[in-house]
């Protein structure tokens, strides 16, 4: 089976290269490298002996697209843009990516045929969470232009799924994504300042950062401090290959991906403080906008649809997190 990724080259879909490629499967990368770089799919090659189609095109530019596509049996789409705070000072970029970035890829997949597709779409569809954890029925809403290009996608695919049942769609929200994988050799490598915590703490560690702001100390959650359902970047992959063998039956499903489990921003720290043998300096700072106290998964249903379960600890995202870190200091430089 020949799997088509788009946005193959980033850090989720870099993992879930190398689980396909284990795994037997043929694969095929399109990715701008707006966000990424060919090194990381020479270490793809690296650490699974094979080798692989990579090309270098931008999702909206339909024609290079649907050429690309030919002769692959499903799409794993990842590629978009992802910062949320960017999203609100750059709506249209990300309606233009996200959005009719997928349009113009499912159009590209229905010229060729192709009706399987799995979607990266995220928690933050789930909005403010009204009850936890979060069941894939909690409604859906969002507070920021990244949040609602998920969504306008995720109605699109419902909305051709009711048009032609005869597509395969899997709709995988993932909680928060760490981790790297255990050779050192792939992993997060953001640019710039570090939006998300785990990079963040990790550059901290390091000594390329002084001290981590830790956004609010007065949340209705344990410790005052945010929680969240991380979720390590090789139980997320997993789940990809898992959900490719549960579409061999027409369906449009929503499925969590997270572990079920949420830690606060300082049982992060201290988890990455004994990972690391590094003392993490922090300090409490203002609330960031547009943050929710807790966010964690019900994760039953990718249990019982797609038999699959995260099954690497907190201790194992902060260890690979500064495996990663430490072999790579500049990243992929
Ligand atoms: P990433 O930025 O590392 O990977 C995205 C890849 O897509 C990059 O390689 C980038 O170069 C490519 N890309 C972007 N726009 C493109 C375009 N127009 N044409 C071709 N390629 C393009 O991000 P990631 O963390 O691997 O996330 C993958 C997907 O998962 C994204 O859709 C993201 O929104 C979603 N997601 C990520 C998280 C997270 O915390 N990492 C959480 C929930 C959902
Ligand atoms: N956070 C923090 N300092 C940072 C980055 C994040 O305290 O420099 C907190 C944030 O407020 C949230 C948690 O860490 O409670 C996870 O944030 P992240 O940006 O990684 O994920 P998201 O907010 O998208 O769930």
């Amino acid at each position: 089976m020949k799997i088509f990724i788009t946005g193959g080259a980033g850090y989720i879909g870099t993992h879930t290269c190398v689980e396909l490629l284990d795994n037997g499967y043929e694969i095929v990368v399109y990715d701008n490298f707006s966000n990424s770089s060919v090194e990381a799919l020479r270490r793809v090659e690296t650490i699974t002996h094979k080798s692989f189609t990579y090309i270098s095109g931008d999702i909206r530019d339909e024609t290079l697209l649907s050429n690309s596509m030919v002769g692959c049996d499903a799409v794993i789409h990842f590629a978009g843009l992802k910062a949320v705070g960017e999203s609100v000072a750059k709506p249209l970029e990300y309606y233009d990516n996200n959005v009719n970035g997928t349009l113009c890829l499912l159009r590209a997949m229905q010229k060729n045929t192709i009706k399987t597709i799995v979607f990266s779409s995220s928690a933050t569809v789930y909005g403010d969470p009204e009850f936890l954890p979060l069941t894939e029925d909690h409604p859906l809403r969002t507070t920021n232009p990244y949040g609602q290009t998920k969504l306008v996608v995720e109605e699109i695919l419902r909305d051709l799924y009711a048009s032609d049942p005869q597509w395969k769609i899997m709709i995988l929200r993932y909680f928060n994504p760490v981790g790297a994988h255990e050779s050192g050799l792939i992993g997060e490598d953001p640019q710039g300042i570090p939006n998300n915590l785990m990079p963040f703490i990790a550059q901290v560690a390091i000594g390329r950062r002084d001290y981590l702001n830790v956004f609010g100390d007065d949340y209705s959650t344990h410790d005052g401090t945010g929680v969240r359902d991380y979720i390590h970047v090789v139980d997320l992959a997993h789940g990809h290959l898992k959900a490719l063998q549960a579409l061999s039956v027409p369906q449009c499903t929503a499925i969590n991906l997270g572990t079920g489990t949420g830690y606060s921003v300082l049982e992060v720290v201290k988890a990455f403080e004994v990972a690391s043998g590094n003392n993490i300096a922090y300090q409490i700072s203002p609330r960031r906008e547009g943050d929710i106290a807790a966010c964690y998964a019900h994760p039953q249903k990718a249990k019982e649809l797609l038999h699959w379960s995260a099954m690497k600890s907190l201790e194992t995202m902060c260890r690979d997190t500064w495996n990663f870190q430490t072999k790579n200091p500049k990243g992929y430089g």
